[in-house]
């Protein structure tokens, strides 16, 4: 794990611009690739269904039993899969309110914690909110399916060269978790089907001419946190998000314009006790925490993103915190968001020997409207929410061979298992330790 400081990741981003990864990079610039230049897509996915409806459940890699994982799951097996462990342990399920363009609905589950309310729920895991970055939903299920599975037979885990005891299994699953395995059901059956590298949804809204570039919200771009850009200063409007709907950033019509991001929210609302949220993307190799406005600073409480007053200087993270903005933090939360961030970091590079970057969101690229610094923010918003701290794991290091990088090979799927599953499991470990807030048992 590499701990980067604020000053030192500055200079090399603002030097070679190494770090606007295509993940995330705003403008739009980066295009899809035309189906007929398909070279490589990477690991293939399933074709038919390997839970059958529901009937078979899943084994994750931890257990040394795993599934057939030959195939990456299709959007029916993530369904199925979930269908199958409920069945196979009993836990609860739900499914959101709304529904997709394409008529889809996002399902998932709950499991651990000290009861049944909703009020015992204190960690949220969100998969595949960008379509194309593959593996992600994996990655979610599977992990939850190696807790159960070793929950029941009295078992540690293994992932790669990180191991875990039953009790590890026993305290990750006293945090109670709430999981969402498919937050963009539309947009990866879209890039599944086409090898089209698609990132948004499939909101047709704004498609012109017959061109579909302009087709999609980006999900992560339309939480309600800063989402309208005259909130930013002006020369970094156009790079936290976009209003172009040909933009690979694309932030919608409205901040929770989306039937996707409208059901994450109503997740957090509806297990009100969320303490802490993780967003699992790929593949730049990062820990990502709280703030991605700017540069935190935990000495002056009014330079805020509620205050309009700094709304001409937010998002340059080049400028001081003294004589400009930098978004405020307690060093409380700092400390603790940061020392769990660094903390799972270690782990996913004690796994396979790959090295994580940690470090807070905005060193990457300032964001508007992401959904880690939605979670962190909404108790400042309102004080009668729940305050959660919020992440954005960033697994994987790339296909280099494949048309679109997000598209992992055989090994490189194995090893983001590997490394994503010991650092959720430490994520709830960290948790379980840092605190949960108000204890909720029922
Ligand atoms: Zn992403």
């Amino acid at each position: 794990m590499k701990w980067t400081d604020a000053s030192s990741f500055l200079c090399l981003a603002h030097l070679a611009g190494a770090c606007l990864l295509p993940e995330e990079r705003a403008g739009g610039s980066i295009r899809r690739h035309n189906t007929r230049q398909i070279r490589n897509s990477g690991k293939a996915i399933g074709t038919g269904d390997r839970f059958n409806g529901g009937a078979l459940f899943p084994i994750g890699l931890g257990s040394g039993n795993e599934t057939d994982m030959s195939t990456i799951l299709n959007v029916k097996e993530v369904n199925s899969a979930l269908q199958g462990l409920a069945k196979e342990y009993g836990f609860e399920t739900f499914t959101t309110p709304y529904t997709t363009y394409e008529g889809a609905t996002m399902s998932g589950g709950t499991v651990g914690g000290q009861g049944t309310c909703d009020e015992t729920y204190r960690v949220f895991l969100n998969g595949a909110i960008h379509a194309r970055e593959r593996g992600s939903s994996d990655n979610v299920l599977y992990f939850i399916a190696d807790l159960l599975y070793a929950e029941k037979h009295g078992t540690g885990l293994t992932y790669g060269d990180k191991t875990y005891t039953n009790a590890d299994v026993v305290t990750a699953l006293s945090t109670g978790i709430v999981f969402l395995p498919l937050s963009n059901p539309d947009g990866v059956a879209y890039d599944q089907s086409t090898n089209s590298c698609w990132r948004k949804n499939r909101n047709p809204a704004a498609a012109t001419n017959g061109d579909d570039d302009t087709v999609g919200v980006d999900l992560n771009r339309n939480f309600d946190f800063v989402w309208d850009l005259s909130k930013w200063a002006t020369s970094v409007a156009d790079e936290v998000a976009s209003e172009d709907p040909s933009s690979e950033v694309y932030h919608g019509e409205a901040a929770f314009s989306e039937p996707e991001t409208q059901s994450i929210k109503w997740v957090m609302d509806t297990y009100s006790k969320v303490r802490w949220f993780l967003d699992l993307h790929s593949y730049a190799g990062d820990i990502l925490y709280s703030w991605g406005s700017d540069t935190d600073q935990s000495t002056n409480t009014a330079k805020n993103f509620l205050n309009s007053a700094y709304d001409s200087v937010r998002g340059k993270t080049s400028d001081s915190t003294t004589t400009g903005y930098g978004e405020y933090i307690s060093s409380a939360d700092l400390d603790n968001v940061s020392s769990v961030g660094k903390r799972m970091g270690t782990a996913m590079d004690a796994a396979t020997g790959r090295s994580y970057t940690v470090m807070q969101s905005a060193y990457l690229y300032p964001t508007s409207g992401a959904s880690d610094d939605y979670a962190f923010s909404r108790h400042f918003a309102d004080p009668d929410l729940n305050l959660a701290y919020g992440y954005t794991v960033e697994f994987g290091f790339g296909n280099n061979k494949a048309s679109c990088p997000f598209y992992p090979t055989d090994a490189q799927y194995i090893q983001n298992l590997q490394e994503t599953n010991a650092g959720f499991m430490e994520f709830l470990l960290g948790a379980a330790e840092v605190g949960l807030g108000d204890s909720q048992a029922c």
